[in-house]
């Protein structure tokens, strides 16, 4: 792999940047792989990465419908932090944050990882006392986190409105400092840099139709491009994983909903923090081109299209301009969709599908792109080792079956929660 330093800028530009070798892609497909990986998303490609790197496990490919990191991953609002309820999420989430902080040196490839502080504003007494348990559970384990009251968090952040004629008037905030967003394609193009480079084959264009299974074991994909052979096959594909699920001959406790994005003209630095207002949910963070990108509820209804509906728009603007009264004089210039897949307890599926070798990695919902090294991590030990990595364990498809679930932050936060 060329090192991207400053060195190689220098020297590639001399030749007008015209000699940089392809960072992934070319090869030609084989007939079998060790390991197939279905999704050429940031999950998917984070998996084939660490196999590679961790393992030693290069006879992977990734197969990829559209184009590397065109589904969720480059459509996600980038935010990152660990501050879960439930230990398992939060320790999973924690492990992640902590790859994040290495993961620009580790990719050689600048992720653009921002630990600005992420703030979740408080409306309500309720709000103080659950964002307290929340703190309080954190902490004990050694995550830092903090509850700001209103003058701390004017400190933090001197823009937010904090007055109290408004409808739902901020009472403080939960606090992580470490919390932040990183360049969501950067993200899917580093993995996929990483990867190629230690071997792994990566397709776009390439969409898996469906699977050959005998005896309720998987031996490959049917695809676009021909059949596949794989010891292994991992279905990761976010919001099309009932699709595929189905094909395998499966249901699995999960709904599919879109979920849009929006961003304004770009500003000067004025939001400093990622936010998100607890009410009726709507949050915001600034971009390194300047441009605040927001959203809010995933759509109320279920469906595979990648955009939302204009009355999301609204609502989340109308909180959001409750939040910073500046942004009633800002234009939105793009908004877009991802769909997103959801179980009931808002947590993922990691691990074993009814069907033998046959693996998952789904059901990130709303919540999936700051898990994205974690996650690709843990289903790569997986994968390698034949069991299921200790922190992946709680995400078992089994808990819907055998009712032990210790992950269930749908009963934390009734409603899809944001980010
Ligand atoms: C608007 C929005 C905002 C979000 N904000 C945040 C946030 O701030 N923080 C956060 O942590 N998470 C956020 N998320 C969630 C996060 O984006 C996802 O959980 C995460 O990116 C999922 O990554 P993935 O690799 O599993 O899926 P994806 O990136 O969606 O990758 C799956 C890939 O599979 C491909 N695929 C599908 N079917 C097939 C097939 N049959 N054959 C081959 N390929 C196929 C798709 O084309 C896609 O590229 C947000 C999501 C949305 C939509």
């Amino acid at each position: 792999m060329q090192n991207y330093s400053i060195f190689s800028l220098a020297k590639h530009a001399l030749t007008g940047h015209l000699r940089w070798s392809r960072t992934f892609g070319g090869r030609p497909i084989r007939k079998h792989y060790d390991v197939v990986i279905v999704g050429g998303g940031g999950h998917g490609l984070a998996t084939a990465y660490y196999l590679a790197k961790n393992h030693g496990i290069t006879n992977v490919a990734v197969l990829e419908r559209g184009w590397m990191g065109g589904g969720n991953t480059g459509r996600n609002t980038t935010m990152i932090r660990s501050d879960y309820l439930q230990p398992a999420n939060s320790d999973f989430k924690e492990f992640s944050l902590q790859l994040w902080e290495g993961l620009s040196d580790e990719l050689n490839f600048n992720v653009m990882v921002s630990q600005r502080g992420y703030l979740d504003l408080a409306v309500s007494d309720s709000d103080i006392d659950s964002f307290t348990q929340r703190a309080n559970s954190l902490r004990l384990r050694g995550i830092d986190c903090e509850i700001l009251d209103v003058p701390q968090l004017k400190k933090v952040c001197p823009e937010l409105n904090v007055s109290s004629n408004t409808r739902y008037p901020i009472q403080g905030a939960f606090y992580q400092a470490r919390g932040g967003i990183a360049r969501h394609d950067a993200v899917a193009w580093g993995f996929a840099r990483g990867a190629h480079a230690l071997g792994v084959d990566i397709f776009e264009n390439c969409e898996v139709n469906d699977f050959i299974i005998n005896n309720n074991r998987v031996e490959g994909v049917k695809t676009a491009h021909g059949n596949i052979g794989a010891g292994k096959v991992l279905i990761s594909v976010a919001g099309s994983t009932s699709l595929m699920a189905a094909k395998a001959g499966f249901t699995l406790p999960l709904e599919t909903l879109p979920a849009q994005a929006f961003v304004s003209e770009s500003l000067k630095p004025i939001i400093n923090q990622v936010i998100n207002f607890n009410m009726g949910w709507a949050f915001i963070n600034q971009s390194d081109k300047g441009e605040l990108v927001m959203g809010g509820h995933i759509e109320p209804y279920n469906g595979y299209v990648q955009r939302g509906g204009f009355d999301r728009i609204e609502k989340t603007v109308s909180r959001l301009i409750t939040m910073f009264p500046f942004l009633s004089r800002v234009r939105i210039m793009r908004t877009w969709g991802g769909i997103v897949d959801i179980p009931m307890d808002r947590s993922p599926i990691l691990g074993p599908s009814p069907v033998d070798d046959l693996l998952l990695n789904c059901g990130w919902g709303y919540s999936g792109f700051k898990a994205t090294p974690a996650s690709g991590w843990c289903m790569a030990d997986s994968i390698a080792n034949g069991r299921t990595h200790a922190l992946s364990e709680p995400y078992a498809l089994s808990r819907f079956r055998d009712g032990y679930n210790s992950v269930d932050e749908g009963g934390y936060e009734p409603q899809p929660t944001a980010q």
